[in-house]
């Protein structure tokens, strides 16, 4: 029986869903911090490779630009207002989506320099009124971050920009150990029977797509009028442990935007997440990984155990000569048994446990295991050094440089 990612965390302590602070809003704690922390600097090198500019955007934005963007026509219901002081009208908007942001320094950076495609990508945190009965766990929340990215090109340009980024899906999701077909599937949403822009424009975009898939043999469904009311996408979903479907990376063609924004005649936007919302990413992963992270990943990458007392010195001393290399370490030298502490570090987000005693103190060796198999190593430390740089470099390479097009400098 495979646990769910709420059962997981209540054993390692990732974040919490406190009610005191809202429903459907998170606080990250430290490991889940640095898992995080980890995964924005997966992304931002990986899609910073592939040609993209990074973006930070302010958390509250102006009424107007919702107004312009559609946002106060469409989607008012799921979205909070800022007040200040004595409940004063602020004219504010907690932000619920970063497209319109993207588009604004799109605008003024396009001033300096037109030539297309111009890629944005920015980690950035959304919020959303979701009702509270639909919340659940880290799933869907009413504050999340997405790894949100938007995309400015010609209609001829479109093909080869889902291709990267369909590219990018897969490989990031490989990365995660996510199969496809079995962890993932794809849906190609058609147009629906509300929707904006002109006929051939649907038909190009909605042929750009479908040619991306079928070029890579990708298995898909069609899921005809379910694409949004601005254009047609590709959805990748993630099966969690209850054998639930997620949506997770969508790239989603808009001919909306643009008008509203004034862009120039013939761009298209396209909207790309390759995780979506971080949060529910890190929950179907937790879930596949059942809480035992690869060694790149691990909040904690060595765990040390002192045997006894006197054995602390000495843990101290591998302790600062491990984070003195960069290596996400902690020790345990609570006063409690070793069997328990050894028992309890199995639970934690550990990859490395390592136990210190009289015979570690004495050669300059140390015995270490990995949590969740039994077989000891003996070793120095250089020796653990060495190889956790080997495998967490082995593990966490980056993705291959590729010239992507037109990643020059505006
Ligand atoms: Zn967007």
């Amino acid at each position: 029986m495979l646990k769910t990612h709420g059962e997981i965390n209540q054993e390692q302590g990732l974040y919490q869903l406190s009610e005191f602070a809202g429903k459907g809003l998170v606080l990250f704690h430290h490991y889940g911090s640095v898992m995080r922390g980890v995964i924005r600097r997966y992304l931002e090198t990986s899609v910073t490779q592939r040609g993209y500019r990074l973006v930070t955007l302010p958390h509250l934005m102006k009424d107007q630009l919702w107004v312009t963007s559609g946002h106060r026509t469409f989607f008012t219901d799921n979205m909070f207002f800022a007040s200040a002081g004595e409940e004063s009208e602020t004219g504010l908007v907690v932000k619920p989506m970063n497209c319109p942001g993207h588009i604004l320094v799109f605008k003024e950076e396009a001033k300096r320099s037109p030539s297309l495609p111009k890629r944005y990508f920015g980690f950035a945190t959304v919020y959303r009124h979701e009702k509270i009965q639909n919340t659940h766990g880290l799933m869907r929340l009413r504050g999340f971050t997405q790894d949100d990215g938007h995309i400015f090109c010609t209609m001829e340009q479109l093909q080869q920009e889902v291709t990267e980024i369909v590219d990018t899906f897969l490989e990031t999701l490989g990365r995660f150990g996510f199969q496809k077909d079995e962890d993932f599937r794809i849906k190609l949403a058609t147009r629906p029977a509300k929707s904006l822009g002109d006929d051939d424009a649907w038909s190009e975009a909605l042929t750009a797509l479908r040619t991306v898939l079928e070029a890579k043999k990708l298995r898909y469904d069609v899921e005809e009028g379910a694409g949004a009311f601005y254009g047609p996408k590709i959805d990748f979903e993630i099966r969690d442990a209850k054998e639930r479907w997620w949506q997770c990376s969508t790239v989603q063609v808009d001919f909306f935007l643009p008008r509203r924004f004034e862009l120039a005649d013939g761009i298209v936007m396209v909207h790309r997440a390759v995780l979506g919302s971080f949060e529910r990413f890190l929950a179907l992963y937790i879930e596949k990984v059942q809480g035992f992270y690869p060694l790149w990943l691990s909040p904690i990458q060595v765990l040390i155990i002192p045997v006894r007392p006197e054995h602390v010195p000495a843990t101290q001393r591998l302790f600062n000569e491990l984070q003195s290399q960069g290596i996400r370490a902690e020790i345990d030298a609570r006063k409690k048994s070793l069997a328990k502490r050894i028992k309890d570090a199995e639970s934690q987000p550990a990859y490395f446990i390592a136990v210190v005693g009289d015979q570690e103190m004495g050669p300059g060796t140390l015995t270490i295991h990995r949590r969740g198999h039994d077989a000891k190593e003996t070793m120095s430390l250089e020796e653990l050094v060495r190889r956790i740089g080997e495998e967490s470099r082995g593990q966490f390479p980056l993705p291959a440089l590729q010239a992507p097009s037109g990643s020059q400098r505006p």
